[in-house]
C-alpha cells in the first residue's frame, strides 16, 4: 500500500481550500485534489477553483469589498485609522471571484498544502485507511477525507445562455442581482420553487419588473412564497412559459429573451437585462453513491446538526456539497474550516496524531 495520508481534500471551492488552510496550520499536510481539467468537467462547469471561478466580482464576501479598495476604506473608515494603516496599493479592487479563489489557493499551499490536479471518481470508505481513485494519478490512501466537491448549477442547455454568462446571465440572484447592469431594468426569473420566487423578490429591489417564467400553471413553491410572488406588484408570472433563446449582441451582452406559451403557441420577445435559472442544483456526489449517506437530492448528509460529520466516521462534508439551502462562498469556507477542524479532532482522539 502506498503510504497513508493524514487528510485528503476533494474539492478546490471556498470550502476545500478553507479546510485545506486550516488543516495545514494544524500540521496535516493535507494532499488536495482541485479536479480534473477535462472537457467534461469544463462544460459542466467544475473546473478546479470551483463555482467562483465562473463569475466576475464578488461583492458579498467579507473583507473583500467592492469598488476600489482605497477608495472604501478612505470613505467607509474614519481618516485617522486610516492614516495609521500600512499604504495602500493605488491599483487594489474590489475581489473577483477567480482572484479570490486564487488566493484562498496560495493561502493553502502557504500552509504546506500539496495539490493534485485531478478528480477523484471512487472511493471505498468501507475499510481503514480509506481508498481513493484518482483519474489519472492513481490510488491514494487516507485516515480522515473531507468531501467539498460543491454543486452545479442546473441550466436549461440554450447554446444563447451559454453565450450570455456573466453578460446576463447568472444563477445567483443574491450573488449578481445588485450589479449594475440588474438595476432599473425588467429581468426573468427561470423555475416556480422556492428559490425561483426568492429570487424574483430579491431581484424587484432592484429591477424594473421581474418576469417569472413557469413551465406548468402551478407554482411548486410552498403557499407563504406563493403569495409573495403574487402580492408583489413587480413580478409577473408567465405561466405555461419556456425560455426558447436568449437575444442580445456582443457589445450590451444580454438584452431579451424569447418565451415559448405552450398554451398558446406563441413566441414572444421580452426585453430583460438579466436571466437568473432557479432550477435546481446537482450536487457533486456521483463518485460518493453507495459509500456515504446522501439525502434524496443526492446531497452529503450531516449525521449531527452543527458538526460536519458524514455517516462513515473520519469522513467529513462542508460546502454545498451537503447544503442545497444557503449555497454562498462565505458559509462553504466557514463549514470548510468546521471540517478540518473536525479531522484533526478526530485524528487526536484516535491517536493518529
Ligand atoms: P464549489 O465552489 O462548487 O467547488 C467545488 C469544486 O471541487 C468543483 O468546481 C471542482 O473543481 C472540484 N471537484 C468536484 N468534484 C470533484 C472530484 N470528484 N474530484 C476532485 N475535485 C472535484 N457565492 C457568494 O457568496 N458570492 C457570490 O458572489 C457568488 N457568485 C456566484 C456566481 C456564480 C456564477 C455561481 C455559479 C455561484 C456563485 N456563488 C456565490 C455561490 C458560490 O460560488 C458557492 O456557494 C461556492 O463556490 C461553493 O463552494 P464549495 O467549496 O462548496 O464548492
Ligand atoms: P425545486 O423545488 O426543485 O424547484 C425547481 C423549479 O424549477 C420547479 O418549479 C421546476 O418546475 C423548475 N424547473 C426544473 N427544471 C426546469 C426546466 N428545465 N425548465 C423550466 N423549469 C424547470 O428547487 P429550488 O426552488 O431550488 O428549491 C430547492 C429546495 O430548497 C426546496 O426544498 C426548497 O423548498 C428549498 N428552498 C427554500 C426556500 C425558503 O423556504 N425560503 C428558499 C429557497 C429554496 P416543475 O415545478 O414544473 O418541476
Amino acid at each position: 500500500m502506498s503510504s497513508v495520508e493524514r487528510t485528503i481534500i476533494i474539492g478546490s471551492g471556498p470550502a476545500g481550500w478553507s479546510s485545506a488552510i486550516y488543516a495545514g496550520r494544524a500540521n496535516l499536510q493535507p494532499l488536495v485534489f482541485q479536479g480534473a481539467i477535462t472537457e467534461q468537467n469544463r462544460l459542466q462547469g467544475t473546473l478546479p477553483l470551483g463555482q467562483l471561478s465562473l463569475t466576475t466580482e464578488v461583492e458579498n464576501y467579507a473583507g473583500f469589498p467592492s469598488g476600489k479598495l482605497r477608495e472604501f476604506l478612505t470613505t467607509a473608515i474614519h481618516p485617522d485609522r486610516v492614516a495609521a494603516m500600512p499604504p495602500i496599493e493605488e491599483h487594489a479592487h474590489a475581489v473577483t471571484g477567480p482572484e479570490l479563489m486564487e488566493l484562498m489557493r496560495q493561502q493553502a499551499t502557504n500552509f504546506g498544502a500539496r495539490i493534485i490536479t485531478d478528480d477523484i471518481v471512487s472511493v471505498d470508505f468501507s475499510k481503514r485507511p480509506f481508498t481513493l481513485v484518482s483519474l489519472e494519478s492513481g490510488t491514494f490512501h487516507a485516515e480522515t477525507v473531507i468531501v467539498a466537491t460543491g454543486a452545479r448549477a442546473n441550466y436549461l442547455g440554450l447554446p444563447s445562455e451559454e453565450a450570455f454568462k456573466n453578460r446576463g446571465v447568472s444563477a445567483c440572484a443574491v450573488c449578481d442581482g445588485a450589479l449594475p447592469r440588474f438595476r432599473n431594468k425588467p429581468l426573468v426569473v427561470v423555475g416556480g420553487g422556492d428559490s425561483a420566487v426568492e429570487e424574483a423578490t430579491y431581484l424587484s429591489k432592484y429591477a424594473s419588473k421581474v418576469y417569472l417564467v413557469v413551465r406548468r400553471d402551478v407554482l411548486r413553491a410552498s403557499k407563504i412564497m406563493q403569495q409573495r410572488a403574487l402580492n408583489n406588484s413587480k413580478i409577473e408570472i408567465l405561466w405555461h412559459s419556456q425560455v426558447k433563446e436568449v437575444l442580445g449582441d456582443d457589445k450590451a451582452g444580454m438584452t431579451a429573451v424569447k418565451i415559448h406559451n405552450s398554451h398558446s403557441q406563441k413566441d414572444i420577445d421580452y426585453s430583460a437585462s438579466g436571466m437568473f435559472l432557479a432550477i435546481g442544483h446537482t450536487p457533486n456526489t456521483n463518485f460518493l453513491k453507495g459509500q456515504l449517506e446522501l439525502n434524496d437530492k443526492g446531497y452529503v448528509k450531516w449525521s449531527t446538526p452543527f458538526r460536519t460529520w458524514t455517516s462513515v466516521e473520519g469522513v467529513f462534508s462542508a460546502g454545498d456539497v451537503s447544503d442545497d439551502y444557503y449555497r454562498q462562498a462565505i458559509t462553504s469556507a466557514g463549514t470548510g474550516c468546521m471540517a478540518a477542524l473536525d479531522a484533526e479532532r478526530y485524528l487526536a482522539e484516535h491517536g493518529i496524531i
